[in-house]
């Protein structure tokens, strides 16, 4: 399974930011580089990680704000080197962001009541991956290294941590664009298939699913089953003429030795080895009457007359 559900971008609790969302407030200056240029940014740093993408801010307008709301602590030897290249810092709360009339960002309002003009809001919103739909696989986020977010774990081969689960794109890294997300799903598709591909060429010699299911069962108790034959079998068997018998998943043996007791010439398979280990333990079939084995017995050609 591949995971792509990507990442939710958690905005800072500011009246009326969240309408702008995309347009006039925007995350990531190489996605909306090109239309800001030239325009009135106000960067508004709400973590340590949020000043980071300032200088090339800087790059791309010379009206770029920085507020650093709420006390955030910065790099102060970054913000003194972006203050010395002429960008404004304020150290205030933002209250507020308001629209113009044709519905457009206008201005940030800080607690102090002073407003700054500004045509685009920079924030850093934080990521958090979308791994709610694999709780039930023991799957959650953990903190990326930027401090910025949290993300699914993954290792170079894009496998988490819960066996055959694979994830690419946002969910595992905030930091991919659209190129580098799908770069990573084509190279997370190969590691799959290859994990697919030696899952194929092993199954031989891979015990099944329901054959370890039953092994587990057996193992839990002495007897799983009563050791009583089972009702059906011998209410529809009782009193005809014993012939050969198949009995095909044999289990403990009870019906088989039942079968044998009554004189029919058995065989018996279980592709359980505990099921026969358990039949072992009841070694009372009487000699030459029943024959067990590991295996359901396949049918090369009908039965014999009888069987
Ligand atoms: C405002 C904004 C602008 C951007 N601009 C650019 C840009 O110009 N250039 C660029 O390269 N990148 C840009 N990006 C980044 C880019 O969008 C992402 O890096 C990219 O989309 C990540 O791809 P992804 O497939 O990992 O995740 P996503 O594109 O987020 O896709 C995840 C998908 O999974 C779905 N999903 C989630 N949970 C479940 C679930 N439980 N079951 C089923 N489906 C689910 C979601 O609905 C979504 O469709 C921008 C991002 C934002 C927020």
């Amino acid at each position: 399974m591949l995971v792509a559900t990507g990442l939710t971008d958690e905005l800072p609790d500011i009246d009326g930011l969240a309408e702008h969302w995309g347009r006039g407030v925007i995350h990531c200056p190489f996605c909306h580089g090109f239309e800001i240029r030239d325009q009135r940014v106000v960067q508004v740093v709400t973590h340590p990680m949020g000043l980071h993408p300032a200088p090339v801010l800087a790059h791309l307008t010379d009206q770029l704000t920085v507020v650093l709301h709420g006390g955030v602590e910065v790099d102060e030897d970054a913000l003194g080197a972006l203050a010395r290249a002429g960008v404004s810092v304020e150290r205030a709360e933002v209250s507020r962001v308001v629209s113009g009339e044709g519905g457009e960002l206008a201005a940030v309002v800080l607690g102090d009541g002073r407003e700054l003009a500004a045509d685009v809001v920079v924030v850093g919103p934080r990521f958090r991956a979308r791994v709610d739909a694999l709780s039930g696989l023991g799957l959650s986020a953990t903190a990326h290294v930027s401090g910025a977010g949290e993300v699914l774990e993954v290792d170079p081969r894009g496998q988490t941590a819960a066996p055959g689960v694979f994830a690419a794109g946002n969910v595992t890294d905030p930091m991919l664009q659209v190129l580098t997300a799908a770069a990573q799903g084509s190279q997370v598709a190969v590691a799959i298939a290859f994990s697919l591909a030696e899952e194929d060429l092993r199954a031989p010699e891979r015990r099944g699913g329901n054959e370890a299911d039953w092994d587990r069962r057996y193992a839990d108790e002495d007897h799983t089953w009563s050791g009583n034959p089972n009702g059906t079998l011998v209410a529809e068997l009782d009193g005809m003429t014993p012939g050969r018998a198949l009995d095909v998943g044999a289990g403990e043996g009870a019906d088989a030795l039942w079968l044998a007791e009554h004189g029919w010439q058995v065989s018996a398979g279980d592709q359980c080895a505990l099921g026969r280990s358990g039949a072992l333990v009841y070694g009372k079939v009487p000699t030459g009457r029943a024959s067990m084995s590991g295996a359901v017995p396949s049918f090369r050609a009908a039965p014999s007359d009888g069987a």
